[in-house]
């Protein structure tokens, strides 16, 4: 089972509500893989503190371009849809940034001038928390495309019993991707106005993907109850709250899991993971194996 740990925006405890969640599910007999896709600032080594063993670069191909051979016909930035290569006078400039990656213009050309090459996008990381099988990637400073690293991360641990995804924050390509495939996407947001804005916008998102999906009301008490009113009204199960207490944030600062600093809300934790778990049983997807019709 894949549960993928998600939010509209930064700051909502999506990392704290994940770390401790694959915490306290390896405290049982199965096996956990702890995935942090937030490439762009992964930060669940902070809590967990892994121990790493393999560390390798992740590529993507991006055109390469002889213009010994080269016409200059333009055919090549005509089918590019993302402005990635520009013939420009007697040269073709590649924007690497900008590339996704589909051999379009590789396939267009009429000189045979294009070739594939490779470009490294960052790292994946892997190594042990305690019981948990710890993933991250961790995207190169300025790289623009997150996608291909997301993908490779979230392949990387092999068959586990229960998979937790810290998604980047937000509804962009990243977040899709991260959530893209979870069996159930639990959503972290806080009782103010801006937590309910953005959670509104990734519950559309959640729902196009027709991924279920529940709750957590992470500093209840903070603010209205507007949120937990919006929950209802749309049908969304709040599966816990996390009450707004200071010694929650101290722990937090100090780089320490909830349910270890304050073992009174390992119970907490627990009840959440029984919730989903009981939540994902009621799937009328899910078999009698265990898998699931998509
Ligand atoms: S399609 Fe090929 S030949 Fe035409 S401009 Fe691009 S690289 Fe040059
Ligand atoms: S591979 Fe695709 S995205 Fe990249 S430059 Fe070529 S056409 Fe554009």
């Amino acid at each position: 089972m894949r549960i993928a740990v998600a939010s509209g925006k930064g700051g909502t405890g999506k990392t704290t509500v994940a770390t401790n969640l694959a915490h306290v599910a390896s405290l049982d007999d199965r096996t956990v893989a702890y995935v942090d896709c937030d490439v762009e600032e992964p930060n669940g080594h902070l809590f967990l503190k892994p121990e790493w063993l393999v560390s390798r670069p992740v590529t993507r191909l991006i055109p390469k371009v002889d213009e010994a051979k080269c016409t200059h016909c333009g055919l090549c930035s005509q089918i590019c849809q993302y402005s990635a290569i520009v013939p420009l006078g007697v040269t073709v400039l590649v924007y690497a940034e900008m590339c996704h990656a589909c051999g379009g213009c590789a396939l267009v050309c009429p000189a045979g001038a294009i070739t594939e090459t490779t470009r490294q996008i960052g790292v994946l990381d892997m190594g042990w928390s305690g019981n948990v099988q710890f993933n991250r990637g961790l995207l190169n400073i300025g790289e623009a495309m997150s996608p291909p690293l997301i993908r490779q991360t979230k392949s990387a641990p092999p068959k586990v019993d229960l998979t937790i995804i810290d998604a980047p924050p937000g509804t962009s390509c990243p977040a899709i991707e991260s959530i893209r495939g979870s069996d159930f996407v639990l959503m972290v947001t806080e009782p103010t106005p801006f937590g309910l804005n953005d959670l509104r916008i990734a519950v559309d998102m959640v729902r196009a993907l027709r991924l279920r999906m529940g709750v957590v009301i992470n500093r209840a008490g903070s603010g209205d109850g507007q949120t937990a009113d919006y929950c209802r009204a749309n049908r969304l199960e709040i599966l816990a709250e996390i009450p707004d207490d200071r010694r929650i944030a101290e722990a937090y600062s100090r780089g320490e899991l909830i349910c270890t600093a304050l073992p009174e809300y390992q119970t907490a934790f627990e009840a959440l993971l029984t919730r989903i778990l009981r939540s994902e049983s009621r799937n009328p997807n899910a078999t009698s194996t265990g898998g699931y019709r998509r």
